[in-house]
């Protein structure tokens, strides 16, 4: 559909145009270009220094040959990538993706959101993301660790503490930050932040591994006190049982809520009791098995072959967790007809765009992940200033400023959407107000990208 502003709508088909078969990153760029037409009507600097069509193109795109030798002795290749996307506001701050389907558009769409979430923190963090065409599951510990350290031996040639700061994401957790952590500090003979995510005696942060997870929760939290309701009681539907999908889970649950369902890529789960998050961790992250194992654990539980009919299992708040695109039409018109009360967003743009018309035109909440997938990257960062600081902070203090953070991020696209005009509108509010800190900055900068 065209933007209604003639500047962006030109570069958004400039865009299109170049870059025809990146149809995942044409998405996010879309989703966001629209949502900035008040703003970009209301300040002529954005057009006439070109802030856009700036901002849509990444500031430097590696791609590289990952070879790797696996348990039977052949040599495979894999393609690696890094999307240094936009570094005004900060140093490039981005996961890692392991998954056979990525490719350079998955790439690009997640670096360009990262750009505004990122700004939503509050922290000085630019906008970056990478990863391989390289899966993880299947693969024996020795595997993934000579694909890791090949990884790291051209990607530390363009990352660093003050450069570049990659961590995880799908398929890239603490085992795969560790290989790739003492490869880099092999290669460099230096013990520095370049990473994040890492084991707790070697630099990480406590609470890190459940920040994007506690911070989902702590923003729906948030979002929804001011919408007069709450976890309490409520049934949950979370997709995914990785790293954000298992940590929303406890942290729903702490707050009163009941997780119902839960999904990997095969099917999903349905516990009528309550899915007990510690259950779900044993699986996933100490066995590496499939989710329908959970039935050994609990056999009252069901188990429903196939992913995407989770929808359909009857809830009051539903928590995206497992990947884009996950949520299309149909899927949201089934949440609308269980009657929730929103959907918050733990992955990346998990709603299609038709799906977010249906769910926002029938009134419920909705969050994009870019503002409640945020808690992630800004532990991140809290573990990038413990590292400078050769600090550790407990438990508590870290967790706290997570909950202070997500909550000042929802405070912050409020506020936004009310001033361009559309009050309640959370989409917008944080497009709006993380586009205008990286704009201010780029401007302030000159033609320097
Ligand atoms: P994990 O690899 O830990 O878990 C991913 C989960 O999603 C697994 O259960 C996986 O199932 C499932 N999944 C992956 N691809 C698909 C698919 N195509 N269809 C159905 N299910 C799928 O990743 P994370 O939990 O780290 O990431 C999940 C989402 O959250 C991603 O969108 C990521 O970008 C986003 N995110 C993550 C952050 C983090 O800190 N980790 C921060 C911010 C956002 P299976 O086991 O079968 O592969």
């Amino acid at each position: 559909m065209a933007i209604k502003n003639a500047y962006l709508n030109s570069v958004y088909e400039d865009l299109a145009g170049r870059y025809p078969e990146q149809a995942e990153f044409l998405e996010a760029v879309h989703e966001v270009l629209e949502t900035l037409v008040p703003v970009v009507e209301a300040d002529p600097r954005y057009e006439q220094q070109n802030i856009i069509g700036r901002i849509v193109e990444p500031e430097r795109t590696i791609l590289f040959r990952v070879p790797w030798v696996d348990d039977q002795g052949k040599v495979q290749v894999n393609r690696g990538y890094r999307v240094q996307f936009n570094s005004a506001i900060g140093p490039y701050k981005g996961g890692l993706r392991f998954r056979d389907n990525v490719n350079l558009s998955i790439i690009k769409f997640l670096g360009f959101e990262q750009i505004f979430k990122n700004s939503l923190t509050t922290l000085p963090m630019g906008g970056g993301k990478g990863g391989s065409d390289f899966d993880p599951k299947g693969k024996s510990d020795g595997e993934v660790m000579r694909f890791c350290q090949s990884f790291m031996t051209e990607l530390v040639k363009h990352i660093g503490p003050d450069t570049d700061v990659p961590a995880g994401d799908i398929g890239v957790g603490g085992r795969e930050i560790g290989y790739m952590y003492g490869q880099y500090k092999r290669l460099t003979n230096t013990h520095v932040g370049v990473l994040t995510g890492k084991g707790l005696t070697f630099g990480g942060s406590l609470a890190r591994t459940q920040a994007t997870g506690y911070g989902l929760c702590y923003f729906a939290d948030a979002y929804m006190k001011a919408n007069g309701q709450s976890f309490e009681g409520k049934r949950v539907v979370v997709s995914g049982s990785g790293n954000v999908a298992t940590y929303a889970n406890e942290k729903a649950t702490q707050l009163g809520g009941k997780v119902v369902a839960m999904s990997d890529s095969n099917g999903y789960i349905v516990d009528e009791n309550g899915i007990d998050f510690k259950i779900i961790k044993e699986i996933k992250e100490v066995k590496r098995e499939r989710i329908k194992t959970y039935l050994d654990y609990v056999p009252s539980a069901q188990y429903v072959e196939g992913c995407s009919g989770i929808w359909n299992v009857k809830a009051d708040i539903y928590l995206p967790c497992a990947t884009q695109n996950e949520i299309d039409e149909a899927s949201a018109k089934a949440i609308v007809a269980n009657g929730a009360i929103g959907v918050f967003e733990g992955a990346n743009m998990p709603c299609t765009p038709q799906a977010i018309e249906v769910i926002k035109s029938a009134g419920l909440l909705y969050s994009p992940g870019k503002a409640s997938n945020a808690g992630g990257v800004a532990t991140s960062g809290l573990e990038m200033s413990q590292n400078s600081e050769r600090l550790s902070w407990t438990f508590d203090e870290v967790d706290a400023k997570l909950r202070g953070i997500m909550e000042t991020i929802y405070a912050d696209c409020a506020a936004a959407a009310e001033k361009f005009g559309k009050p309640g509108d959370i989409q917008v509010g944080a497009n709006i107000a993380g586009f205008l800190k990286v704009a201010e900055a780029m401007l302030a900068q000159g033609v320097a990208y």
